[in-house]
């Protein structure tokens, strides 16, 4: 194998390291602490797994966690009125909704309820506007994730071809309005692209976003490309006994790394950079709401 491996899970712990770091200077200096309000509605078993490692997390760098448990059958009109209390509460810089939402719940209507200079998903039409626009937001933490992972690896990522499988409003179209942003010539292919393997081939940069185990092939890579695999998939795995699953990203690991300059592993890539860049955001959100300068890096 020839690339370099993206180590996302050692990225990731000295992100929250510097987070930690600025969370204890805002404490010291001003007598500040961020603090992140963390939304679940319903038991759905991964969004409950999710919100236990978010809420360890923020108290890990430092930072109050507040989370809010519902009932699977709150009301549209309750849930609004928290996230109103939360938004008037001056003790909670970062309000985040988990999704997906029981099916009675509007999620646009509820995401864009959020006070945007809350919003540490970066998901309220306010922020989606910013960001297409080049201005300050508050960006989505999975692709920041994986801005930050390039633009250490790179350095600058000016001109080179960027493409990015998958056109989500979470994941894909965030990516690309980031790339571009970074001067990237960005492409981005989803499912109706025609010819998707030359699209792919003439990458620099390939950020697969697509929800499909293992889809793209070491032969669509081109040799040195760097590969950002954002898939999260389990499967089955009968090599390890009856029953049991693996988690595999969009790529193809083995062929794509056997071609790729650089490649993220899935788990232990763009996975725990996303929990990072939340409290990265949260404290982003803490330092604008006092006025006080930004944390250097830890930002588009
Ligand atoms: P999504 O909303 O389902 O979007 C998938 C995208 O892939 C769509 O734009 C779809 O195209 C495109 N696509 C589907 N089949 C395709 C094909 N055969 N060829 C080309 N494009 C195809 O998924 P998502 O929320 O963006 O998530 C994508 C993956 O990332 C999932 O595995 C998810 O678990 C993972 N994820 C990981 C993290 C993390 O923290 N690491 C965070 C979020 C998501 P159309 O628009 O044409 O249908």
């Amino acid at each position: 194998m020839g690339a370099q491996i993206i180590d996302g899970k050692a990225f990731a712990a000295q992100v929250r390291g510097q987070v930690a770091e600025h969370v204890a200077t805002l404490k010291d200096n001003h007598g500040i602490t961020p603090g992140l309000a963390v939304v679940l509605v319903g038991e759905d078993p991964a969004s409950q797994v999710y919100v236990r490692s978010k809420g360890k997390m923020t108290v890990e760098v430092g930072m109050n966690s507040y989370e809010h448990k519902l009932d699977v059958d709150t009301s549209e009109a309750d849930l609004l009125a928290l996230i109103d209390q939360l938004n008037a509460d001056p003790a909670v810089h970062g309000i985040l909704v988990q999704l997906p939402l029981p099916g009675h719940l509007n999620e646009d209507l509820v995401i864009n309820s959020i006070d945007p200079a809350k919003d540490v998903d970066g998901f309220h039409i306010s922020n989606v506007g910013l960001l297409g626009t080049g201005q300050k937001s508050m960006v989505p933490c999975t692709p920041l994730g994986c801005l930050m992972m390039l633009r250490d690896h790179h350095g600058s990522l000016s001109g080179l071809d960027a493409v990015v499988v998958g056109r989500s409003n979470i994941v894909g179209k965030p990516m690309a309005q980031l790339l571009l942003g970074d001067s990237c010539t960005v492409t981005i292919a989803h499912s109706r692209t025609k010819d998707l393997p030359d699209v792919v081939r003439r990458a620099d940069i390939v950020v697969a976003a697509v929800g499909r185990p293992e889809m793209v092939p070491g032969d669509w890579i081109k040799p040195g490309a760097t590969v950002i695999d954002v898939g999260i998939n389990r499967i089955d795995a009968p090599e390890k006994g009856e029953g049991k699953t693996r988690l595999v990203g969009d790529v193809h690991y083995e062929s794509a790394a056997a071609v790729a300059g650089a490649i993220t592993p899935v788990p232990g890539g763009v996975g725990p950079m996303t929990i990072a860049c939340l409290l990265a955001n949260t404290l982003t959100a803490a330092c604008r709401a006092n006025g006080l300068p930004e944390p250097e890096g830890l930002t588009a």
